[in-house]
């Protein structure tokens, strides 16, 4: 068989096996050569790299992965791609496919086996971005890079720095645990079917380190998160209004004076390591 990327072949296969595509599995099948040849350069793949990638579909990007690389495994939730994935990656024996949920699936033993050369490379199913994203990160994925393709808004979102509308805590939770690094801008139309929104390559080169220093990382998240609970409000309201931090107003301020910060600052101003020292000097919370 030829490669799937080529005119007209993903038709054929779709055709050929009589299959639906799911909305619910967030199945947006590549068909445009160009941008596959982005994911697997951006994922700089070689021959002694393991490639972990989630969501095969019908394996366009698993045969160029394939390649590349010295061993693909394919993690496919939907049990009826199965048997299609066997024929378009049968004449790629170092290609394995697995049908499982990525989010149940054993990632670490992947990687122990890797030899610390594992990069996960994906199309990623857009319903599940984020919770895929921040499972790799918060487990410490030993792997080297994530490269996948998402929805340009969350790509946006996970790259954005102070100040930016669209700077949040997806942004500083990702860059706690990795450089972004958006790599391509990919329109619907490099998909069947095309998806309502536009998408983009992004890159995550995960650090050994992370770049701040905090007594308490889990701490500083919940700060985080409370910082930019309620956005149009100060950082200071929104620390004091957020109940399972137990801190007061006066607290909040005093920590302010501290990091020579204005008192009427708002969270979308400040950056991960004013972040990290803030949680440091509140109080922690109480047992
Ligand atoms: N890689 C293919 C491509 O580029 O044409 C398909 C990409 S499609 C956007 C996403 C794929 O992820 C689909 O094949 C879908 O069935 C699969 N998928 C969805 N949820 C999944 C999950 N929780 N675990 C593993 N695969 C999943």
């Amino acid at each position: 068989m030829s490669r799937l990327i080529d005119s007209g072949e993903t038709a054929a296969v779709l055709k050929k096996h009589a299959l639906v595509l799911k909305k619910r599995f967030g199945q947006n099948f590549l068909i445009d050569a160009r941008v596959l040849e982005r994911i697997v350069d951006a994922a700089d793949v070689a021959k002694e790299d393991t490639v972990l990638e989630i969501g095969p579909g019908i394996g366009t990007l698993t045969q160029a992965l394939a390649d590349a690389a010295g061993r693909v495994v394919a993690v496919e939730i939907d049990r009826d791609l199965i048997p299609v994935l066997n024929e378009t990656l049968a004449a790629y024996p170092n290609a394995e496919v697995v049908n499982e949920d990525i989010l149940k699936y054993d990632i670490a033993a992947l990687a122990a086996q890797a030899g610390g050369r594992l990069k996960v490379v994906a199309n990623l199913p857009y319903y599940i971005t984020t919770p895929i994203i921040m499972r790799l990160l918060e487990d410490r994925t030993p792997a080297q890079s994530i490269t996948v393709m998402i929805q340009k808004e969350v790509a946006e979102r996970m790259a954005a720095g102070p100040g930016s509308k669209d700077y949040g805590a997806l942004s500083l939770a990702v860059q706690y645990y990795a450089e972004p690094e958006l790599v391509a801008n990919v329109p619907p139309n490099c998909f069947i079917p095309r998806p309502a929104v536009s998408s983009v390559v992004i890159r995550l080169l995960l650090r050994t380190e992370p770049p701040v220093r905090t007594a308490d990382p889990a701490r500083m998240f919940s700060v985080i998160r409370a910082a930019f609970g309620q956005r149009r409000k100060t950082l200071v309201n929104s620390l004091a209004n957020a109940g399972a931090l137990h801190v007061t107003k006066e607290q909040v301020q005093q920590a302010l004076r501290d990091l020579d910060l204005e008192e009427n600052i708002r969270g979308e101003a400040l950056s991960l390591s004013q972040f990290a020292r803030l949680a440091d000097l509140l109080p922690a919370k109480r047992q």
